[in-house]
């Protein structure tokens, strides 16, 4: 953990990482991408069900440091029930949050508002960064795939 964090946006951080939100991974997922980040060593892995166009379920698996792995927990949360264009608007606007270009707010971004205090630490932005790089990824293949059995049906 960052020093001189301050001490609520730790303690949110902190419970996320000793009580990881939606753990685990989904069995027939629509999305599985899998993430790294070598300059701390975390690793994050997020599997994602739509259903309606909306995310049903999504799970995370991850090692590594308090932060990457809270950030994943916090995200799960965050993009439930949403559509992939609000799940895309919401990594957009997180990614400005970390940037210092956004200043979120506190009802919808809810925890994930803590993970601002980690902009003072400018190593660890990537470690906050990795599960939402990783979701969109997926979220791009998921996509890709999608048009590409649409042209061909
Ligand atoms: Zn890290």
């Amino acid at each position: 953990m960052a020093p001189g964090l301050d001490d609520l946006y730790r303690d949110i951080i902190l419970d996320h990482y000793r009580n990881p939100r939606n753990r685990g991974r989904l069995d027939a997922p629509d999305i599985a991408t899998q993430g790294a980040n070598p300059l701390c060593g975390d690793e994050i892995e997020v599997s994602l069900v739509f259903e309606d166009g909306r995310v049903a379920d999504v799970r995370f698996e991850g090692r590594g440091c308090s932060i990457s792995q809270a950030s994943a927990s916090m995200m799960t949360e965050g993009i439930k029930g949403k559509s992939v264009e609000d799940v895309r608007e919401l990594v957009s606007s997180f990614k400005e949050m970390m940037s210092g270009s956004f200043e979120p707010d506190e009802e919808e971004f809810g925890d994930l508002e803590a993970l601002q205090g980690v902009r003072k630490y400018p190593v660890r932005i990537k470690c906050a960064l990795l599960c939402w790089n990783t979701l969109l990824e997926g979220i791009d293949i998921f996509e890709h795939a999608k048009r590409h059995a649409e042209a061909s049906a």
